[in-house]
């Protein structure tokens, strides 16, 4: 059997063509033409002052942790159920990730758990758009607004989602995009940082490139001006290859997710009557881009068996997401019993924008057989009970 893949990115030809216009344009590295023909898009796309292209989500959200001020001890509430990026980065700068539990509907950061620990070492929150899925921005920017904190929308999966009809990415002061190659669009690795402050973004692409400006844009001034080192920085720079193909991606973005919507579609249509799992939910305020889809198995299923089961059979599958307090790095005694739940139960199947019809049914049907035979309900004809 022809296998299915858990995720595939649609890269071709016109990704390919602008990659060999950088080849002959003799400027491959990052800060160039066309990274900053990208910056001019994001900014446009997002209507926000200012987009830095970087390396990777997790470099923008490192970037913009030092931008907004956080210091060594802050505590900085962080959505549990993701990627554990967010944490990774408020620890790079020695201070303290504090986890929020989420919606067991949703999968995102819920606004009481983040108003519960706020507390005076609190500098901000980091919410993330879960697999696609958009955070509660409303509740989540007053509870900032009331205690004077800085809100980070982590919109890594999020890329072509909306929130009560704004784009995710726009939906916070300072928002991190990933374009890593399991993302909605892509070009293998990379990132962007969107800040409505000006003064965020130029601190956060100073420091993307070793506190220096632009080398490229050096070449061009007349004269000599030797420019001077007075931030420690680093290298997050986007290369001009990567932006070439993400300018042709976010141009895509429309078609890519049309793909994906169906194939969310078929699936809730073929499944919705499957009583051993529970199908995404999607608020009527917000539109999911789909990273991935996740299903939340009865507790009754034995989650191993199924995915192996789909694995013997070509059907790419996974976990889905991490609850990050978990973690042997992170690990908290504080408890986050929703995350720590959806980890456990929570199967992502195949969601690309390739997919065929036939495919999903293929998913489905196999994903069908095996939970009954891995379930021990005595509710379902067929179980192991
Ligand atoms: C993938 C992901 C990241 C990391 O993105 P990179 O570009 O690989 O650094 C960060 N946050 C979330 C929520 C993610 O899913």
């Amino acid at each position: 059997m022809e296998p299915i893949p858990l995720v595939h990115a649609s890269l071709g030809e016109r990704e390919l063509s602008a990659v060999a216009e950088v080849f002959a344009s003799g400027w491959p590295a990052g800060q160039g033409p066309k990274g900053k023909a990208l910056e001019a898009q994001l900014a446009q796309k997002y209507q926000v002052a200012d987009a830095v292209a970087v390396s990777n989500c997790g470099a923008a959200l490192h970037l913009a942790l030092m931008a907004l001020g956080v210091k060594p001890g802050d505590e900085v509430i962080v959505a549990d159920y993701t990627f554990p990026a967010p944490a990774h980065a408020v620890r790079y700068l020695g201070a303290v990730p504090v986890f929020a539990d989420v919606r067991a509907d949703t999968g995102t950061v819920d606004p009481r758990a983040v108003a519960d620990l706020v507390g005076p070492r609190t500098a901000g929150v980091i919410a993330v758009d879960t697999v696609g899925m958009p955070a509660d921005y409303a509740p989540l920017q007053a509870i900032a607004d009331r205690h004077g904190l800085f809100l980070v929308e982590d919109a890594a999966c999020a890329v072509g989602a909306t929130y009560r009809g704004r784009e995710a990415g726009a939906l916070a002061e300072v928002a991190c995009l990933s374009f890593h190659g399991r993302k909605g669009a892509t070009s293998g690795e990379g990132g962007a940082l969107l800040a409505t402050d000006p003064a965020v973004a130029q601190d956060a692409r100073l420091r993307s490139s070793f506190g220096i400006g632009s080398i490229f844009d050096m070449g061009k001034v007349v004269g000599l001006p030797i420019p001077e080192f007075t931030e420690i920085g680093y290298n997050f720079k986007l290369s001009d290859i990567a932006a070439a193909i993400l300018q042709v991606q976010i141009g895509r973005i429309g078609e890519l997710l049309a793909r994906r919507n169906a194939v969310a579609a078929q699936y809730a249509e073929l499944l919705a009557d499957e009583e051993l799992l529970t199908l995404p939910h999607v608020p009527e305020d917000r539109t999911h881009a789909w990273q991935s889809y996740m299903v939340t198995l009865d507790s009754s299923v034995d989650r191993a068996a199924v995915a192996a089961d789909l694995r013997a059979q070509g059907i790419g599958c996974g976990h889905g997401t991490w609850a990050t307090h978990v973690q042997p790095v992170f690990k908290s005694g504080h408890a986050c019993p929703v995350s720590a739940d959806l980890f456990r139960r929570n199967l992502a199947i195949p969601m690309h924008a390739e997919l065929s019809v036939s495919q999903v049914e293929r998913v489905v049907d196999a994903l069908r057989d095996s939970l009954r035979a891995h379930s021990t309900s005595t509710r379902v004809l067929g179980g192991a009970a």
